[in-house]
């Protein structure tokens, strides 16, 4: 059983009824999903969903995400091409002098990783945005092989190729705690009395995971997202339909900018999550909105759409920002991260190698008590 649907629980049903493949299992699995609203609801619904290794910093990570990244070519070409998964290149640049030697090293350590990074010239940005107008000093870089997703519907899709190969979906039922039997997770008690039974209960609830867990005494460390200056919370907007065209992502000083579902834009910057919380006023989102517009129409000249929707959401964001893979008690399996939308599918085909007994040894560094471990 599967409690959550979004972008992780979706990818790990998907897969877990798929036909069984090398390191997967020899017969498929009873596979149960459980939402406490419907697929995609939650953060992927609303996620920038930019799929990227774009930091070297870590080149193991930086692997691991690569990997990733051609995990969701695979999966998307088995679905023919689809509207939701957008490979369509990224756009960054820099103006100020620091942050300009910062894109130049990046793109050189990029680059020696083996990574598709390049600086380009104006005239090559105008090829790839031609609505796009950076400052004329920018120094910029392109990343060919990046590129986003629209997060929910890629969620629903994945849920529905589940659910027609045989996964039980249940949504607007809230897991409100999970059923044990000594130190053994045998499923969970839901909100309207029900209990589910499980062998393996996988927990794939983001940024409620912490909640759900604490129910049989696990613990998760995940960022609190309603302590003051707490990076979870965050705002993002979506515009009206704009009558000008960005093919791919674009990151500009302040604002990063991709296309929307439905012919709007999505926008966000970073910089003004800054003193956004959980209870973030209809005032402050307001106020956020009109700032992230007039970065958008300083940036696209032509651009008349207007906000259409500005919405508060919450990354499930662990303390030292890896992913937190693995079994935590006898019966139960956490699967939370940040990055969720680069990482899901992948980490999907490792759970299904790892949960069958067959050994995944790239989810080693991400285990949720490396922590513990690491202070013993
Ligand atoms: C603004 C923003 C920008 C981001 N940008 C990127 C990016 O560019 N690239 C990237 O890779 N990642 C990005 N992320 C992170 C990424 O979106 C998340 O890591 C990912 O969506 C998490 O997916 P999830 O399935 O774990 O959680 P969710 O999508 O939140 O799904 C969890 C589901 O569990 C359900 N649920 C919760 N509790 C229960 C319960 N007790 N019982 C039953 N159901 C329950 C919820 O209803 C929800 O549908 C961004 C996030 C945000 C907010």
């Amino acid at each position: 059983m599967v409690v959550g649907v979004g972008i992780i629980g979706a990818s790990l049903a998907d897969r877990l009824t798929r036909p069984a493949t090398g390191g997967g299992a020899g017969s498929r699995d009873e596979v149960t999903i459980v939402d406490a609203e419907g697929p995609g609801a939650g953060t992927s619904g609303t996620s920038y969903a930019w799929i990227n290794a774009n930091d070297p910093e870590d080149p193991s990570y930086h692997r691991f995400r690569t990997a990733a990244m051609s995990t969701w070519r695979d999966l998307a070409a088995g679905f023919g091409d689809p509207a939701w998964y957008r490979p369509a290149g990224n756009t960054v640049w820099a103006t100020a002098d620091d942050a300009k030697s910062r894109l130049a090293d990046r793109v050189a350590r990029l680059t020696g990783l083996g990574y598709t990074a390049e600086l380009i010239e104006p005239a090559r940005l105008r090829e790839l945005e031609p609505h796009i107008r950076p400052r004329q000093d920018a120094l910029i870089a392109h990343y060919a092989d990046e590129g986003f997703v629209h997060g929910g519907s890629a969620t629903r899709a994945l849920a529905e190729r589940a659910c027609r190969a045989g996964a039980a979906l249940i949504t607007g039922r809230r897991a409100v705690r999970l059923n044990t039997e000594g130190d053994r997770v045998i499923g969970v008690h839901l909100d309207d009395g029900r209990d589910l039974d499980a062998d393996l209960t996988i927990c794939a609830a983001g940024r409620h995971s912490p909640a759900l867990l604490a129910t049989a005494g696990v613990a998760l460390p995940l960022v609190d997202p309603s302590v003051p200056g707490s990076e979870a919370p965050c705002l993002v907007a979506t515009t009206s339909p704009a009558d000008v065209v960005v093919n791919g992502l674009v990151h500009a000083p302040g604002l990063s900018v991709r296309a929307a579902e439905g012919g709007g834009l999505v926008l966000e910057s970073v910089e003004l999550d800054a003193g956004v919380d959980e209870s973030a006023s209809l005032a402050l989102m307001e106020m956020v909105g009109d700032e992230l517009l007039a970065r958008a129409r300083a940036l696209i000249p032509g651009l008349t759409a207007k906000i259409a929707e500005i919405r508060r959401c919450v990354r499930p964001l662990p303390l030292d920002g890896y992913p937190l893979i693995g079994a935590q008690r006898p019966g139960l399996y956490t699967a939370v991260t940040h990055s969720g939308i680069t990482l899901g599918p992948h980490l999907a085909v490792l759970i299904d190698r790892e949960i069958h007994g067959h050994a995944a040894p790239e989810l080693a560094p991400y285990r949720p008590d490396r922590a513990d471990r690491a202070a013993s």
